[in-house]
């Protein structure tokens, strides 16, 4: 038997692709400019089948990319063109939800939003919300460590994750991670949260699920000045206010959003922030009064607060479109996803802006000011083959410039094959070697995702090797970039 014959063997006629047109819809993930046909996709629908796959693939030395919704914007689905992608698409059931101990037990193909949905009758809701959340897996979500609009108040994935069975590169069931708060041992739970598909297969989650909070309230802010909107952000921070989302656009994503769903914000401002408060209406209503001295205090021209649910999400909605609303401007957009510290917002912002004209290009910024998560979207012409070159190479110098910041090559979209070359920036040759290390301990034959979130030390040294010291630059320096 070959290959091929073996996973036939093991799968219905439905759930093995071979042929290239069947096989073109999954050539790349939200990353399209980079594509691959891959030798064959695979769409099991039981574990039994996902383990035997999974066998084979050992058996036969062939590469398996774990692929959830595909939503990915680092390429961290991006097929091999010798592998086996392997769809979790049809794991799309939520066995169980506990309102009692808040948590839900799911497969890893639900999508993130069907979460909430379905907690909704008991009052209850997952927290974690990337912009992509009405298709984007909770799989992904987890091998990601994605992180969404409220996760600056109730955290990232791995904050809200308690335990995942995950199947092995061997082929053997693991489960990390349990009910308790906390458990003995080495955190394999926090390893296996943004692992990308790397270190295993992950097939079972347990969400921890809250409680809708009584009160959310959205106040919106236009600022004639990006560095304006950029301070009032280490303001709120600073004051002791944590928002449940804290926000920033500016003016080209306002009006690509506005062309896009007329939400209804101020065309003419420089920046805008929407920042959302949650809690009973008493806290709410008090947090209010705070945070409008702070917007004013910057020179705040216009301030708006949600009265109905309807506004507050109406409210979000321009922020939530925002993404897809690009594709206005023009036919491609790169989002590069950067986190800085919070204070150096206004600055490395102006810094973005002199790059973009340096390269000729239009960036628009949208992203989650709160947590200092950078969203610069890149917009170019991928028909246009040095527009594409000049757009990641901008990428790479904004990233590049994060670090320089003390900040990291990414807030919650991944490496994937994306931002190889500076995770040569951002660690040490001993720091890489440390997760190569992890990655042989899991998976000692690399038959998961190889290749991918983590350059090789050869890799590196071709690319230059420049690692930089994080945060070891003073405020004043910053202005040289
Ligand atoms: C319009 C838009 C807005 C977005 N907004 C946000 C945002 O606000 N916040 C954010 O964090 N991200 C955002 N993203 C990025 C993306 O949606 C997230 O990274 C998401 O978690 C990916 O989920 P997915 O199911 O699509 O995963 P995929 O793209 O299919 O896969 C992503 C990675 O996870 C691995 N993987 C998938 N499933 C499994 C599994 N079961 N086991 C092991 N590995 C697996 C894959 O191999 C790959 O490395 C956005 C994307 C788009 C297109």
């Amino acid at each position: 038997m070959d290959f091929e014959t073996e996973l036939a063997a093991i799968l219905p006629a439905e759930g093995l692709l071979t042929a290239v047109e069947e096989k073109r819809p999954y050539e790349s993930d939200g990353l399209a400019a980079y594509r691959a046909v891959p030798r064959v996709v695979v769409l099991p629908r039981t574990r039994d089948e996902v383990q035997a796959i999974v066998k084979v693939c050992a058996a036969y030395g062939v590469p398996i990319v774990a692929r959830g919704a595909g939503t990915g914007l680092s390429g961290g689905a991006l097929p091999l063109e010798e592998g086996c992608l392997l769809s979790l698409a049809k794991f799309n059931r939520i066995k169980h939800i506990d309102p009692d101990n808040r948590i839900a037990v799911v497969e890893p193909g639900v999508r993130n939003l069907a979460i909430s949905e379905a907690a909704a009758v008991y009052g209850l809701y997952y927290a974690p919300d990337p912009s992509s959340q009405i298709a984007c897996s909770i799989g992904g979500n987890v091998a990601e460590n994605s992180g969404g609009v409220h996760c600056l108040k109730y955290g990232l994935t791995v904050n809200n994750v308690l335990a995942v069975d995950v199947l092995t590169a061997e082929g053997e069931w693991l489960t990390v991670g349990c009910s308790a708060l906390d458990s003995p041992g080495y955190d394999l739970l926090a390893m296996v949260n943004g692992s990308e598909g790397m270190l295993g297969i992950i097939m079972q989650i347990t969400v921890k699920l809250l409680p809708r909070p009584p009160v959310a309230r959205v106040m919106l802010g236009a600022f004639c000045a990006v560095q304006d909107a950029a301070d009032t952000v280490a303001d709120v921070i600073a004051a002791g206010i944590t928002p449940s989302g804290l926000e920033m656009m500016d003016q080209l994503a306002i009006g690509a959003a506005e062309e896009f769903c007329r939400a209804g914000y101020p065309r003419d401002a420089a920046a805008i922030l929407l920042c959302e408060l949650d809690g009973t209406a008493g806290e709410v209503d008090s947090q209010l009064d705070h945070l409008q001295k702070i917007f004013e205090k910057h020179d705040c021209n216009e301030i708006r607060i949600s009265t109905t649910e309807e506004e507050r999400q109406r409210f979000w909605i321009g922020r939530k479109s925002a993404f897809p609303a690009l594709g206005r401007i023009a036919p491609d957009y790169y989002c590069i996803d950067g986190t800085i510290p919070r204070r150096h917002l206004g600055i490395v912002l102006q810094r973005i802006s002199e790059l973009a004209q340096e390269y000729g290009l239009m960036v628009a910024n949208v992203f989650h000011a709160g947590d200092g998560n950078l969203h610069p979207l890149i917009a170019y012409d991928g028909n246009e083959d040095s527009q594409l070159e000049a757009a990641e190479t901008l990428g790479s110098k904004i990233l590049e410039l994060c670090v320089k910041v003390g900040g990291t090559i990414t807030g919650e979209h991944g490496v994937g094959v994306e931002k190889l070359n500076e995770m040569c920036v951002q660690f040490s040759a001993l720091e890489l070697a440390a997760f190569h290390s992890i990655k042989g301990a899991f998976d000692p034959i690399g038959l998961l995702n190889p290749g991918k979130a983590v350059p090789t030390l050869h890799r590196c040294a071709e690319f230059g090797a420049m690692h930089v010291h994080r945060g070891n630059l003073p405020h004043p320096e910053l202005e040289r970039f």
